[in-house]
């Protein structure tokens, strides 16, 4: 090949020595005519292959490659089971709890039943008077000491449905007053006297509201053997069991029912924990009758 820069061509040989001339203009043709061919190359291509779902993940990492029509991007994205646990903060462990709660209190039996349950490894939720926990303040605060739940079960235990909406919050203020003094915090959550509420007393209070799904009918039968047999009839995965310590008959139930419990598998646990374990916010003005 030899160009010829004075006649404008480029002169190629061939094996027989014949001579090719290519002109500069003629080359100069071919290449734009090229130029021109690549985007419609590129769109042919592209209308046969779909790029819009090709997309990968690389194993172990957060990184997400999209390869779509318009190029190639790369993104951060999160795990979906790791922004579940995030959410929830606690998986479902797959075990069984259950919550224990005592009502009426504090009185004459509290210490001895807080000291069961510290001997059994069991923590519960009570939900006290403001009238019996002026008369019981160090009971509250032995209770307290060994990892019960402290919760407000009203100042007088009057029916919170038959007061004005002031009257239902001084209800549950004075109690928390008093349990300031004593244990040095308010109460997270409340039970209203007999499960009795509506929406105005709902809207009065700036708590959870925990009612129960066992009903131990202990204030009725005021017979152990009946307690017993009625928790562990009724008993499954998420309760909530009410019982009154204020009885002799119900803290005598207390040690068998927990026997049975554990040996069924369940986990013994206070109201915030049963609801923690689930995953399960408890949100103010709400009512709470165990899972
Ligand atoms: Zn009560």
């Amino acid at each position: 090949m030899k160009p010829n820069l004075r006649s404008g061509y480029i002169t190629f040989y061939k094996k027989d020595n014949k001579k090719i001339k290519i002109s500069y203009i003629s080359i100069l043709f071919l290449i734009i005519a090229m130029l021109m061919l690549i985007p419609i190359l590129e769109n042919t291509i592209s209308s046969f292959i779909d790029y819009s779902n090709i997309n990968t993940t690389i194993q172990g990492s957060d990184i997400e490659i999209n390869i779509q029509s318009s190029g190639v991007k790369a993104e951060f994205v999160e795990n979906e089971e790791e922004k579940d646990e995030e959410e929830n903060n606690v998986v479902d462990d797959g075990q069984k709890y259950v919550a224990l709660t005592f009502d009426d209190g504090p009185g004459r039996y509290t210490k001895e039943l807080v000291d069961l349950l510290v001997k059994n490894n069991v923590k519960a939720s009570f939900f006290m008077i403001g009238e019996n926990i002026q008369n019981y303040k160090n009971s509250v605060k032995y209770a307290y000491d060994n990892g019960m739940e402290i919760c407000n079960h009203t100042q007088s235990h009057k029916n919170l449905k038959n007061l004005s909406k002031e009257d239902v919050k001084n209800e549950i203020n004075s109690v928390d007053d008093i349990l300031q003094k004593i244990i040095g915090q308010k109460s997270k959550y409340y039970r209203s006297p007999g499960g009795n509420q509506n929406e105005c007393v709902l809207s009065a209070i700036d708590k959870p509201c925990i009612l129960w799904n066992v009903d131990t009918r202990d204030w009725e039968s005021r017979d152990t053997e009946k307690i017993i047999k009625k928790t562990l009839n009724d008993v499954d995965d998420g309760d909530i069991i009410l019982m009154h310590e204020i009885y002799k008959t119900t803290i005598d139930a207390v040690q068998p029912i927990i026997d049975e419990l554990k040996k069924r598998g369940y986990n013994i646990v206070t109201v915030t924990e049963l609801y923690n374990k689930k995953g399960i916010p408890l949100e103010n003005g709400k009512v709470y009758y165990g899972l």
